[in-house]
């Protein structure tokens, strides 16, 4: 089996790899239907997170199931699903409080940019679609593996509630989708802030009502303006740098929300600054697995298109030239087609 393998900074490699197969009773293996390539991904790939050996990469995942353990009993060989980044049991009390990203014995599920995966604690990782989808679905299903669960964290952590205005600091594709989840949680005003011609229209697509292209302090000052000076109710953050956090902090209005998203990086919070501003912070590697059935019948049901952001599809043969595009930002979001 051929497979991605990133060996350091921008030196991600087609090669060949072991075919995973199942190890422990609770594993399963799955035939990749499509993958594809993750904004945090591009921290290991421009060399902020140090890679010290060749390590099989991506995490977005969807497809057959081929083969489980035998202690596997709710997903089947032939079925369809979708899993978390993060393998759970969904039985520990962290998945039970629906904090399955926190699962006491969570396990990153790593090597899907390939044919075949394998995912340890199937039963309670794995979703079933309600059969083997049509082929126009599957950039939809994928999404949710990840990025669409993500932008819905983002909101959720930012308890949106209709009526209300939220606030959507990046415009990468969980910015995006954030901006979906923000509007399908029934928000009044979704405002997006993106300088890009193309990803501004496709959060208009999505449900933004309006669009911010400052940034910095000149952006919160908008927010501000477009508020009464009030600031927004609900702040989703889907970047993860100092300057992204401390606008959204910044922009939310006392006793507002900040969910954030974007994996931090180089981030410092002064905790007497962040006092004074009455702002409520929630985030974290998102709990994707809580949303997923509720998701995939969103998706099932024609009601979101999450796999809109993918605007560059590719063999997975060309797995480096889909990182190069996403990190010189000529791509929102690379699929990888099998
Ligand atoms: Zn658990």
């Amino acid at each position: 089996m051929k497979g991605a393998v990133i060996y350091g900074a921008r030196d991600v490699r087609f090669e060949e790899r072991d075919t995973p197969r199942v190890i422990e009773p609770t594993d399963a293996v799955i035939r990749t239907a499509a993958t594809c390539i993750c904004g945090s991904d591009l921290w290991s790939y421009r060399g902020i997170n140090k890679i010290t050996a060749p390590t099989p990469f991506g995490h977005e995942y969807c497809g057959i199931v081929e083969e489980v353990g035998r202690a596997v009993s709710t997903v089947t060989p032939g079925q369809f699903v979708i899993g978390s980044f993060f393998a759970s049991d969904n039985s520990c009390p962290h998945c039970a409080a629906g904090y399955q990203s926190a699962c006491q014995h969570r396990e990153l599920v790593g090597g899907a940019q390939a044919p075949l995966l394998r995912v340890p604690l199937a039963d309670g990782t794995l979703v079933a679609t309600p059969e083997v989808p049509p082929p126009e679905l599957i950039p939809s299903l994928l999404a949710l593996s990840d990025v669409m669960g993500t932008g819905w964290f983002a909101a959720d952590a930012a308890n949106v509630k209709p009526g209300r205005t939220a606030l959507v600091v990046g415009d990468g594709a969980v910015g995006l989708l954030a901006v979906l989840s923000a509007k399908q949680m029934g928000a009044e005003r979704v405002i997006a802030m993106s300088g890009h011609p193309s990803r501004q229209k496709l959060a208009r697509d999505f449900g933004a009502t309006d669009i911010v292209a400052e940034r910095g302090d000149e952006g919160v000052a908008r927010i501000k303006e477009m508020t009464n000076g009030v600031g927004a109710d609900s702040v989703l953050e889907c970047v993860g740098t100092a300057d992204s956090m401390k606008q959204a902090i910044q922009a939310a209005r006392p006793g507002g929300y900040v969910g954030y998203v974007g994996v931090p990086h180089g981030v410092t919070l002064k905790a007497d600054e962040l006092f004074y501003t009455h702002v409520r912070l929630h985030g974290g590697p998102a709990p994707v697995r809580r949303y997923l059935p509720m998701l995939i019948e969103l998706v099932w049901n024609r009601k979101i298109d999450p796999g809109r952001v993918f605007d560059l599809t590719l063999p997975l043969e060309q797995v480096a030239e889909g990182y190069r595009a996403m990190d010189e930002r000529r791509a929102i979001k690379t699929l990888l087609r099998i």
